[in-house]
């Protein structure tokens, strides 16, 4: 038998500024919630992060 071993993997959405555009994709280190992130990927607008959450994967 396999020991149960949970893994929890962080993620940060994005949302863009300008259409709202929401973007899922890994958390990294010196994500914070609220501050400008990266380009949009449907627009020249800016992402901010809107939430940063963790998965538990089993
Ligand atoms: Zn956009």
């Amino acid at each position: 038998m396999f020991s149960k071993k949970k893994i929890t993997i962080a993620y940060a959405v994005e949302k863009c500024q300008k259409c709202g555009t929401l973007r899922k994709r890994k958390f990294v280190e010196g994500d914070v919630l609220f501050t400008e992130s990266s380009k949009c990927t449907s627009c020249d607008g800016m992402t901010s992060i809107e939430k940063i959450f963790g998965e538990t994967i089993e």
